[in-house]
């Protein structure tokens, strides 16, 4: 038995709250995912200088965001956390130190999903930061590393968003997105049909779209810790395949046998 291995567009923290299309795709994809034994999750909202791991028994729910309703800060999400898995992946991931962690805890990357994947929250979850001094290659190298969990029963959740950019944002929803936002998240999923992660590990230098769509890379990061994990067996299916306020692509991905 393998998990699948998700990579999720989390887009606006007020989705935690809303029933819209996009989180009626995560209730579906809840019906049909196989119950996990634990959950890793890559979340765009944890940047460090370094790779830490989450270690604590009762990871807190962390509100990392400004200028959002008060009923957005009272959201819990009560996970326990894996000290033990965490030990897993500081043995497991042999070329770069991955330092336990107890002063993170869930941020809203991770929560703003799993309340509409797993709402009674008792499965434990652990994140894994994002070290922003690693470049796409050694992101993605480090995540293969990961491969064996998903033979464990845990479910690896890459969070964040092909397209990002909240500069540009249009809060008319009925607008067209913007055209370049269109257009890499097409190039973007072009390369994930053909299996050629390799033109994504070097996107940055060669899309002219790239600067707009991504401004800063953390929010992409985790489509290649997905990614990285994908095995000859597995097949790809894209989901929730649409662009929100005209900079926002919720475009997801789930690899599974
Ligand atoms: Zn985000």
């Amino acid at each position: 038995m393998k998990m699948p291995v998700l990579f999720v567009g989390h887009g606006n923290p007020m989705y935690t709250l809303s029933e819209n299309e996009f989180t009626k795709a995560w209730k579906d994809l809840s019906k049909t995912l196989p119950v996990p034994n634990a959950i890793l999750c890559i979340s765009a909202h944890w940047e460090t200088n370094g790779t830490y791991v989450t270690a604590m028994e009762s990871p807190e729910t962390i509100h990392d965001f400004g200028g959002f309703p008060n009923e957005l800060y009272e959201v819990e999400y009560p996970a326990p956390g894996s000290p033990e898995l965490a030990n897993k992946i500081q043995k497991l991931i042999a070329n770069t130190e991955v330092i336990a962690d107890d002063s993170w805890g869930l941020d809203h990357g991770c929560w703003s999903v799993l309340r509409h994947l797993f709402p009674d929250a008792n499965i434990p979850v652990v994140e894994l930061s994002i070290d922003y001094r690693k470049s796409f290659n050694q992101h993605y190298e480090l995540a293969q590393e990961l491969s064996e969990l998903r033979r464990e029963g845990i479910l690896i959740i890459g969070s964040g968003n092909i397209v990002h950019n909240l500069r540009l944002i249009d809060w008319h929803e009925e607008n067209a997105p913007h055209d370049w936002a269109v257009r890499f998240n097409d190039n973007v999923k072009n390369h994930i049909i053909e299996n050629d992660f390799a033109s994504l590990l070097k996107i940055k230098t060669v899309d002219k779209d790239f600067n707009l769509a991504v401004p800063t890379p953390e929010h992409f990061i985790p489509l290649l810790y997905a990614l990285a994990l994908k095995e000859p067996t597995d097949r790809i299916s894209i989901f929730n395949d649409k662009i929100a306020m005209g900079s926002l692509s919720m475009t997801s991905i789930i690899l599974e046998s």
